[in-house]
C-alpha cells in the first residue's frame, strides 16, 4: 500500500495484462465490515444485499449467489430437469464453462455456430438444429445461449424459435453483465440468467457467480441444492444430492463495491475499445467485432479478425509478437465443436458449407480491454500493434502459402 492506504499493483509493472480486477473505492470498506461484525462465513448480510442489487440492476425478481458462474448454470439445467441422455443446444463460440455442466449431468451437448453479424448463435443455424431434433423424435431439453464479449445474442430472433418449440434458455451472460439488448438488461431475456465474477470478468469478487430469474420458486430450490440440500430437520437430513455451491460474506461485500462502479466500467471498456477503432479501424484487412444496433455490448474485450491476406500476418503471430513484448492477448474462443472434450457432439454451422466460428477462431486477436487501461498504455499496445504490421510476417505466410497451394 502507499501513504493513502491505496493498494499499489503488486503485478509485473511492465506487463499489460488482457483484462485485470480493477477495484473501487468500498470493496476494502465492505471486507472490513465483514470482519468487524464476524461474518465471514457462511453467508450473512453481505450475500443478501448483492443478491437483492444484482436483482434491481437487472430487473430480475431474484438472485442467487453461487460460487462461480459454472455453479450458476449447473442450478439451472438441473432446475429445467435436465437429466442423463437429454439433449441440451449450446453456443459453440464460448468458454467450455458454458457446456461443462451439461456434461455434470452426462446430457448431451449439441453446438450451434454463430451468425456473422454479431459473432452470437446463429438464428439460421439453430432453425436447422431444432427442426432436425423435432424429425428425430428428440427436442432438446434446454438451450444455452452464450453473449459473447459482452455483447447480447439476437433473442427477438433465437427466443422466437426456442418459444415456437416449448425448449427454455438459458442465457449466459457470464461476459455481459451491464449490457442491454432492445432496452432490457441482459441476464434477463431467458429462463434463467447467469453472471460470473471470477477474475477477468468486467466487475469481479475475485471468483463468484449469481443465477437470476423470475421464477422465485425455483431460485428457491436452487438456493437449497447449493447449500448441501439440508432438509428442514434439527438433526442433518439429505434426501437429495446437494453441492456446496453458496458464495461467502466475504466475497459477496466485494461484489456489492463493484457493483457500484459497473457503469463506468462498461463507459470505461467502451472507450477503450473506441480508440482501437480509432486508430487501427483504417487498416485494410482489419475488422472489429460488430455491435447489434438492437443492442449495447459491454465491450468486456475489444476483439477484432484479421485477414491475413490483405494484413500481411496472421492473427497467431500478431499474438505471438504482442506477447514477446509483455502485452497480453489471446485469440478468440476455440469454438467447442473443434475441442478434443466434444469430438463426437453434433455441431450446426451457420450455412450448410460455412462455419463463421471455425473462421473467428482462426482470424481473431482479443487485445488488452481493462476498465483501468491507462491511455499510455493503450498507446503502447497500439504502437506495438502497428509496428508489426509494418514488419510483416517475413519468414514464413503460412496463410499466404497454404492458399497458393504450395504447402
Ligand atoms: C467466465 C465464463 C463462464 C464461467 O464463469 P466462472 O465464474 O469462471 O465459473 C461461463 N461462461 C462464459 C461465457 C464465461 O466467459
Amino acid at each position: 500500500m502507499d501513504e493513502k492506504g491505496t493498494i499499489v499493483v503488486s503485478q509485473n509493472e511492465n506487463k499489460i495484462y488482457l483484462s485485470p480486477p480493477h477495484m473501487g473505492e468500498y470493496e476494502l470498506y465492505n471486507i472490513q465490515d465483514a470482519f468487524q461484525t464476524n461474518w465471514i462465513a457462511p453467508l450473512g448480510p453481505h450475500v443478501d444485499g448483492f443478491e437483492r442489487e444484482i436483482a434491481e440492476y437487472t430487473g430480475a425478481n431474484g438472485a442467487l449467489a453461487l460460487s462461480s458462474g459454472t455453479a450458476a448454470i449447473h442450478m439451472a439445467l438441473k432446475l429445467i430437469g435436465v437429466r442423463e441422455g437429454d439433449i441440451v443446444f449450446c453456443s459453440s463460440l464460448t468458454f467450455v464453462a458454458s457446456a461443462n455442466p451439461i456434461l455434470y449431468e452426462k446430457a448431451i451437448p449439441v453446438f450451434i455456430d454463430s451468425e456473422p453479424s454479431t459473432w452470437n448463435m446463429s438464428v439460421t443455424a439453430l432453425q436447422r438444429a431444432f427442426e432436425d431434433a423435432d424429425k428425430a423424435g428428440k427436442l432438446p431439453k434446454a438451450v444455452i445461449i452464450v453473449n459473447l464479449y459482452g455483447q447480447s445474442a439476437d433473442y427477438e430472433n433465437l427466443l422466437a424459435i426456442c418459444n415456437r418449440y416449448e425448449v427454455p434458455v438459458i442465457e449466459d451472460s457470464a461476459e455481459s453483465l451491464g449490457a442491454m439488448y432492445c432496452g432490457k438488461p441482459s441476464g434477463t431475456w431467458g429462463k434463467f440468467g447467469i453472471f460470473s465474477f471470477n477474475g477477468n470478468k468486467i466487475i469481479t469478487t475475485s471468483g463468484g457467480g449469481m443465477l437470476v430469474s423470475n421464477d422465485l420458486e425455483a431460485l428457491e430450490k436452487a438456493r437449497f441444492w447449493s447449500t448441501q440440500a439440508r432438509d428442514a430437520a434439527p438433526h442433518y437430513q439429505h434426501s437429495e444430492v446437494g453441492y456446496n455451491y453458496r458464495m461467502s460474506n466475504i466475497l459477496a461485500g466485494i461484489g456489492r463495491g463493484q457493483l457500484k462502479v459497473l457503469d463506468s466500467r462498461v463507459n470505461m471498456r467502451r472507450s477503450v475499445f473506441d480508440r482501437y477503432v480509432q486508430k487501427l479501424g483504417g487498416v485494410p484487412g482489419i475488422e472489429f467485432m460488430p455491435e447489434s444496433s438492437l443492442g449495447r455490448s459491454t465491450r468486456w474485450l475489444t476483439s477484432l479478425i484479421v485477414d491475413p491476406l490483405r494484413v500481411g500476418v496472421t492473427s497467431k503471430h500478431i499474438i505471438e509478437r504482442l506477447t514477446a513484448n509483455h502485452i497480453e492477448a489471446r485469440p478468440v474462443w476455440k469454438p467447442l465443436h473443434l475441442q478434443p472434450l466434444f469430438v463426437d457432439c453434433l455441431y450446426y454451422s451457420h450455412n450448410e458449407d460455412e462455419s463463421v466460428s471455425d473462421n473467428l477462431f482462426m482470424q481473431g486477436v482479443c487485445l488488452p480491454s481493462g476498465s483501468n487501461l491507462s491511455i499510455s498504455d493503450q498507446n503502447r499496445v497500439i504502437g506495438t500493434l502497428l509496428d508489426i504490421l509494418e514488419q510483416g510476417e517475413n519468414d514464413i505466410h503460412p496463410f499466404r502459402e497454404i492458399l497458393n497451394g504450395s504447402v
